[in-house]
């Protein structure tokens, strides 16, 4: 009979949350500092092997990489737009070689120095929710990105701020590809090892997760008092247009939206931000201002008027200027406090609703 020769898998230490490793080194005999410093070597520094984590002893790297693996996600390529937006491409490990877009965004001060760094990361391969406007909905689905696969993103655009600004990122909004409530897990526990002072070391105040309308996750959001900002994509501000581009909300519509908003501001303090991306003679008119100065009054909030970049075979385009200024104000005659975002990095595809892997690179092929 052949011998059967069974071999233990080794744990991702990435898919632990800082608990869950402080256990498993526990479990390994180790001291609990030991656990920080392979928490500080995976998230802050973003290694990639045991060998990298030159504090610990070669005994205990040896005896680590025996039952553990670090997986990190890779960079492959990235572009630069003329307004210095940078868009880089990542490929996650594991033998399904998905690929995900981050984006960072920054702003500088009159005399060319930065000021704000913000990143959008990426929390699924794809999405479910096909909204008709965007690129991501376009792709479908692959699968969620794991909270360690997201740190990654923020640690490596980090690093590369460091070296090109000498500054590090200043906020992390979660909107790029995928509906990060549809990853609640990862999503929050990403955000608690950025925020942590061994991890990015960022203050929650500067996060913010957005999604489409999940309602019962925002609730759980409230519930579990996360200290994160929630954006709400709009995009629309009636049932029936919004039904039109946004199939979620046939299922949670505006009033089930209304009721979840003002469960978490009534918990939580905390203003909301509603992003609503203005396409032409679809939601300018001025009746759509005032019906989305209607939903802004739901509980203290702001409201983003983006600019919305064209997308192959959408067939919805971008407002024109005329519109969007009578739009504006009609929204400032409803005491609503609203900014024009115009969509960073356009001429490289890393605007709002365009990030997706070209057809045929989701999986790398
Ligand atoms: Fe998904 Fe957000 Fe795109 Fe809608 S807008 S398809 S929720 S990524």
């Amino acid at each position: 009979m052949e011998e059967q020769v069974q071999t233990k898998e080794k744990v991702d230490l990435k898919s632990l949350t800082k608990e869950e490793l402080q256990e498993f080194c526990e479990e390994q005999g180790l001291q609990s500092y030991r656990s920080d410093q392979v928490f500080q070597w995976l998230y802050q520094k973003g290694v990639s092997s045991f060998d990298e984590m030159t504090n610990l002893s070669k005994d205990l790297r040896s005896q680590l990489s025996e039952i553990a693996e670090v997986n990190r996600i890779e960079p492959v390529t990235s572009q630069e737009s003329s307004d210095g937006t940078i868009k880089f491409l990542f490929r996650l490990p594991g033998d399904e070689d998905y690929k995900v877009e981050a984006v960072m965004i920054p702003d500088f001060y009159p005399d060319g120095a930065a000021n704000r760094l913000t990143v959008c990361v990426s929390s699924q391969v794809g999405c479910v929710f096909g909204c008709s406007f965007c690129a991501t909905g376009k792709m479908g689905f692959f699968r969620s990105l794991t909270h360690g696969e997201i740190v990654d993103q923020v640690q490596y655009i980090n690093e590369v701020c460091e070296e090109k600004f000498d500054k590090k990122i200043t906020n992390i909004v979660y909107m790029g590809m995928g509906e990060p409530l549809h990853n609640y897990e990862a999503v929050v526990n990403s955000g608690s090892i950025i925020c942590d002072d061994l991890g990015i070391g960022l203050s929650p105040k500067r996060i913010t997760v957005s999604t489409v309308g999940l309602t019962k996750q925002i609730k759980r959001l409230a519930d579990e008092r996360q200290p994160y900002n929630l954006a709400i994509s709009l995009h629309a501000a009636n049932d029936e247009k919004r039904d039109e581009i946004m199939p979620i909300n046939s299922s949670m519509n505006l009033a089930e939206l209304k009721e979840a908003v003002q469960y978490f501001y009534a918990k939580l303090h905390r203003p909301i931000t509603y992003e609503y991306l203005l396409f032409d003679e679809f939601n300018d008119s001025p009746k759509d201002a005032r019906e989305l100065a209607q939903i802004a009054q739901w509980a203290p909030s702001k409201v983003n008027i983006i600019m919305y970049n064209d997308v192959a075979g959408v067939a919805l385009k971008r407002a024109r200027e005329q519109r969007l200024d009578a739009f504006m104000k009609e929204l400032v005659r409803n005491d609503v406090t609203a900014t024009v975002r115009r969509s960073r990095g356009d001429d490289i595809d890393a605007g709002c609703g365009q990030l997706a892997i070209k057809e045929g690179q989701a999986r790398g092929k």
